[in-house]
This record gives C-alpha cells, structure tokens and sequence, in this order.
C-alpha cells in the first residue's frame, strides 16, 4: 500500500497515526524537504503487506493524507468472496455456529457409511465426508471404490438428511463426483494442479479447497482464484497442515494461517486437525486451538472401528467422540 500525503503533510506526525493503527512502515520517501514536513514535495509511505487489517477510508480521514494506493490484487474474486458459503440447509463461515465436516478417510463399504453415518447424525454432524476416490502417497495402498463408494456415500448421506463431501483426484472424475457432492473437496496434494481446479469451478458447486503441504498462503488464495474464476459458487479454504521437520506429528498445523484467513482476508477457513497432527488423542485439542484461531469449523475423521480402518485409522475418532467435540466447539463459539 502507498499512501502519498500532501504537500504541507506533518509526516512524522502522519507516520504515529498510522503506527497506532497498527500498521507497519516499511520505508519512507520524500521528494523534497527534509525537517518533517513534506514542503516542497510530496511525501509517500510504504505500508509493508504484514500490517494490520485497516479500512482505507479511515486513512484517507487522516489529516495530511492525500492519496491511498492498493496494489492490484492477484485474486480479486477471493478479495470480494461473501464471509460465508451455503451448502445446502448449512452456512460456513463467520456469523455462525462451527460447523463440524466429519465421515471416514475412505468409504469402505455400504454397510461402514450407513454406520458411520447413523451415529455421526446422533452426534449432530450435518455434512458427511468420506473418500471414494483417494489421493495416497504410494500406489500400492488403497485407492478407494470409486463410483460404487459415491453411490453408497450418498444413500446413507440422504438417509439421514445430510449433505455430501467428496473429492475427485483427477480431471476424468470431476463431472461424476459432481453429481454426488455438495461439497468437492480439493485434497492438498492437488492444490495446484490448475487444470483439475479449472474443472472443478466449472461444475458451479462450492468447493474446500485444502491447503498443499508446501504451498505459501498467496498460492493457496491463487488456487481459490481458480476455482472462483471458472464458477465454483463459493469456496471454503481448509487447512490440514504444511510439512515440518519433526515426524512426532504427522504435519505442523499452521493456525497463523488460519487466522490470516479468517481475520485479515474475511474468507470462511475449516482446520482439518485429523491430517494436521495424526494421532487422535490431540485431535480436540487442536479442534479448540482452530476455533480460537478464527475457524469457522473443522473437517476431522472418524470410523466406527477406528482400529479397523482401511487408511488413516490412528487419527479416526469414534463417531461419539466426534460428538464431545462438537459439543466444546459449540460451547466454545457461545463464550461458555
Ligand atoms: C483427506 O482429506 O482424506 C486427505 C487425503 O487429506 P489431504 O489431501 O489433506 O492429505
Ligand atoms: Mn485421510
């Protein structure tokens, strides 16, 4: 941001206003006159990127404050993104309660959704995610059931009246997984394969967008330009982790990017803490730490024989416990 001030500016004075606000001066330019005044020329300030989130009217009212500059965005479609998105009868985003996005890492069989289903619906889950198609590391573990899994996902969803979330891992499945979601999911590891996210947006349905392991926030806002440019009716931003140096847990979960998300860009972010750490036991506590942070709800697996699991067991709460978690995140969103 430049912010040019007038000819007559007090620029010291102009520079304590602006700090107060909170925001950063990264460098100072005067084209003439070099006592504190501006005299003879005009002065700019350069408002570094990590400043406070400020409204650029309430610098304009400053007093000496000729001109405020934005830099043009890269995602404009992102910068005018709505706080919320609606799938369905559920709103995300700020406003409202933390939603809770909770279902298997893959869907294993007719009988494990219709299950896994049931009693995440008695534990007030109201969108239902699991894998038919899934993205693994090593092409010898399991891919999922494809077509037969998006069938089963959606009769059990339908079932107990709630909505899908699922994700194509390649071009070749988007229109079919689009007849089955409510919510495409976009995993991590295709957060930049453009041309899949192309044909994503172009189905017009909302998307989560999940944040790649390795990808700077910027990219991760490009990415959600993508999708919005082509017609995806909203996206949800979700943050499942970026890649540590420590193996204890299985990513480093990156809350100053959620709060980024949610503070400063004002768009509707989800934490994923089931990827983001790896281990059950810390999932609730890292479910809470993203509520604080400015999430506007998470997305946390679950299977009714966790220990039983075909991919992701170790992290997979039961069912149950997802319904303690959503009671403290509830409790959490209403000052309790
Ligand atoms: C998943 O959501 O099941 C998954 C594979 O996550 P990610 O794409 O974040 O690795
Ligand atoms: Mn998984």
């Amino acid at each position: 941001m430049i912010i040019s001030l007038k000819v007559d500016a007090d620029v010291e004075r102009v520079i304590r206003e602006l700090t107060a606000k909170g925001l950063w001066i990264a460098s100072v330019s005067r084209a003439a006159g070099q006592d504190g005044a501006a005299r003879g020329g005009i002065a700019q300030l350069t408002v570094a990127e990590h400043s406070a989130h400020v409204v650029p009217s309430e610098l304009d009212a400053i007093p000496g404050v000729a001109s405020v500059a934005l830099p043009d965005s890269l995602h404009p479609r992102v910068d005018a993104h709505p706080p919320t998105v609606t799938v369905g009868d559920v709103v995300i985003g700020a406003g409202v309660a933390p939603v809770i996005v909770a279902g298997p890492c893959s869907v294993e069989g007719e009988d494990q959704i219709l299950e896994v289903a049931r009693r995440l619906h008695g534990a007030g889950v109201k969108l239902l995610r699991g894998g038919a198609f899934k993205p693994r590391s090593s092409p010898y573990a399991f891919q999922g059931h494809g077509e037969p899994a998006l069938k089963w996902l959606r009769r059990a969803a339908d079932r107990y009246g709630m909505r899908v979330v699922t994700e194509p891992v390649g071009e070749a499945e988007v229109e079919l997984v689009a007849e089955y979601a409510d919510l495409v999911q976009i995993g991590s590891r295709n957060m930049q394969c453009f041309s899949l996210l192309k044909a994503v947006g172009k189905t017009k349905r909302p998307v989560m967008l999940k944040r790649s392991m390795s990808a700077t926030i910027e990219e991760w806002l490009l990415a959600g330009e993508y999708l919005l440019s082509h017609g995806a009716a909203g996206v949800v931003f979700c943050e499942r982790g970026v890649r540590g140096f420590d193996p204890k847990t299985r990513n480093l979960l990156d809350l100053g990017a959620v709060a980024m998300l949610a503070h400063v860009h004002r768009v509707p972010v989800l934490v994923d803490p089931s990827h983001g750490v790896g281990r059950r036991d810390l999932v609730l506590p890292l479910a809470r730490a993203a509520i604080a942070a400015g999430a506007s709800g998470v997305m946390v697996e679950a299977h009714h024989e966790p220990g039983a699991a075909l991919s992701d067991g170790a992290q997979a709460l039961a069912p149950e416990a997802v319904g303690d978690l959503a009671r403290a995140l509830l409790a959490m969103a209403g000052g309790a």
